[in-house]
């Protein structure tokens, strides 16, 4: 008969097993990149199909984002590596409570992101090769991991969306200069050219103070600090992310309606943060406002 300890032997001996072929199957997918993206100008037309083939594409069963497919770029991307390397010396930065950089622990994903975030910005794809993407929802979120790393990741992205028409997508990022110059550079330049089937979603930087919206952004997405300054927001005329799931909102980010009223709506979310992180951050909020209102 089986001791408990050989029992829980064998369950972690599973575990370590499944890691290994989950760490080799990672491995494999990374080394084809690499040895793909080494060639540069003489790729084949074969080889990008195959870098498009491993770009990793999640539906979402559960959670905040159920029913939802997402395109995630990597929290390891340069652009959210030195938004967060800033937030050391600024408590307000958003990104140094970055949900999916202490979720670092998901090996996965966390891998699958960052190989998301080399393809799309190293290689510029047409719209011929990404319109053969599988995406298995009819709502998609750009980046519920990560931002865009630069101005080719967001010209993919684009073209992903203009190539996916009959799919609604929330298109969530800070990095607006990569954005702003991506779309220049696909001929959108001004609001009326905007993809209909596409909400841009920009999200503030800083917590409790809403970012100035660039030309192309419908939603302003900013994360208040305490309930009590959430709410606040909501009666100013924000409407509410509760944060749970997309689905009871009504998909607010994803249809694109503030656009017809000609200016951004503003969305408020309360920060999941721990106590001491909700101290120090209201301590430099409120310094801020200070300054603001003698100035
Ligand atoms: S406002 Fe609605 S659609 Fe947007 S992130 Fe929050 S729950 Fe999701």
């Amino acid at each position: 008969m089986k001791n408990s300890k050989n029992v829980n032997m064998s369950a972690a001996d599973k575990n370590a097993q499944r890691l290994e072929k989950m760490r080799a199957t990672l491995q494999r997918l990374e080394d084809t990149a690499a040895q793909i993206l080494e060639k540069g100008d003489s790729m084949t037309p074969a080889d990008r199909m195959q870098l498009l083939q491993l770009l990793n594409i999640a539906y979402h069963k559960t959670g905040k984002i159920q029913d939802i497919a997402s395109i995630d770029g990597s929290v390891t991307c340069g652009f959210c590596e030195k938004m967060r390397a800033c937030a050391a010396n600024n408590p307000l930065l958003i990104c140094g409570y970055c949900y999916a950089a202490a979720d670092a622990y998901k090996e996965a994903s966390w891998r699958r992101h960052k190989l998301n975030a080399r393809i799309l910005s190293s290689v510029l794809f047409t719209e011929e090769e990404l319109k053969t993407l599988a995406i298995p929802a009819m709502r998609c979120r750009i980046n519920e991991d990560g931002d865009i790393a630069n101005v080719t990741h967001a010209r993919n992205v684009l073209r992903i969306q203009k190539t996916h028409d009959y799919i609604k997508f929330g298109f969530w990022y800070k990095n607006v200069p990569a954005v702003n110059e991506a779309l220049r550079l696909e001929g959108i330049t001004c609001r009326a050219d905007l993809p209909q089937n596409v909400t841009f979603v920009q999200s503030s930087v800083l917590i409790g103070i809403p970012a100035a919206p660039a030309w192309f952004t419908d939603i302003v997405f900013t994360v208040w600090p305490t309930e009590e300054l959430t709410l606040q927001a909501i009666a100013a005329g924000s409407y509410e992310c509760n944060g749970r799931k997309c689905m009871t909102c009504g998909f607010n980010c994803y249809h694109a309606a503030a656009r017809r009223t000609g200016k951004a709506q503003h969305v408020a979310e309360c920060l999941r943060c721990n106590a001491a992180q909700r101290a120090r951050i209201l301590e430099a909020y409120n310094a801020y406002i200070t300054n603001k209102r003698s100035a």
